[in-house]
């Protein structure tokens, strides 16, 4: 079988065994789900969860699970003239996903932010032509599930098909990624940013963690690095890892007064009444 842990959602290695635990939530960006380590495996995922899907712009369809499964993320399908790319993954493959998908002309490259979003990747890729899944090398560690279609890349920019480029920014995990596709939002262009730019419920603003759920902050120099990365690129929409977690518009100037904030915030705090 090749198991799922029920608190992150990765996939391992097909093994007669349960793994003795899931490697990814021994982490201390993650954790132990409260009941101890459980695991699952994409045919009881199938029975029990469904694939919702929006459209979120031209080109571009959102995917998550119903109900809620452990980290609770969004992956993406975007269109290109030259050729489909997913972006961040989730644990299921329904039915419903993959009509949705074949209907827009299947998956020609996948790719994801960071080894949270690893998940089911290679069933994914299998169920459409083993299309090749970037990831970035730094992060190779964590990958738990080993396959040909995976490719390391390395460095700090990527290009991919239809314009679109991974961008490698660091602070979450080391190969924490993004994703800029110049010709989304009217040609003003948009970032995808998983958890590496997190779109916060205050959607004029994102944030930047090393770990979200257990609350551990990123030193200044690596958000520094974030905003750096990014600087090159126009972005105006900045789709981040939760469903409806969206920055509108001005994304660029959302990330530049979050990080000055952010910075602020942990060098002298932001009470002004001290
Ligand atoms: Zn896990
Ligand atoms: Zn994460």
């Amino acid at each position: 079988m090749n198991a799922i842990c029920t608190t992150c959602g990765v996939q391992y290695a097909e093994s007669p065994n349960l793994p003795d635990c899931c490697r990814i939530c021994a982490d201390e960006r993650q954790y132990i789900g409260i009941d101890g380590q459980k695991w699952t495996t994409l045919d009881e995922l199938r029975r029990e969860y469904k694939t919702s899907s929006h459209a979120e712009e031209q080109g571009l369809t959102s995917f998550w699970m119903e109900p809620r499964f452990a980290i609770g993320q969004r992956a993406f399908l975007i269109e290109t003239p030259s050729g489909n790319v997913l972006w961040d993954c989730i644990s299921l493959l329904d039915e419903p996903a993959i009509e949705y998908v074949r209907r827009r002309g299947g998956i020609d490259a996948i790719c994801i932010s960071h080894p949270h979003y690893y998940t089911a990747v290679v069933e994914w890729s299998r169920e459409f032509g083993n299309a090749p899944v970037y990831l970035h090398r730094d992060d190779a560690e964590w990958v738990m599930r080993p396959a040909p279609c995976i490719q390391f890349w390395d460095g700090e920019v990527k290009n991919i098909a239809g314009g679109l480029r991974l961008i490698r920014c660091g602070g979450h995990f080391a190969g924490a990624t993004v994703l800029h596709w110049p010709e989304a939002s009217g040609h003003k262009g948009a970032l995808l940013s998983g958890d590496t730019i997190q779109v916060v419920p205050d959607r004029r603003f994102v944030s930047f963690m090393w770990s979200y759920p257990n609350y551990v902050p990123l030193p200044a120099r690596a958000v520094q690095r974030i905003i750096d990365a990014v600087e090159p690129y126009e972005f105006d929409r900045i789709y981040g890892a939760f469903p409806k977690m969206t920055v509108a518009q001005n994304g660029k100037d959302a990330v530049r007064r979050s990080a000055e904030r952010y910075l602020r915030a942990i060098r002298d705090g932001l009470d002004t009444q001290r």
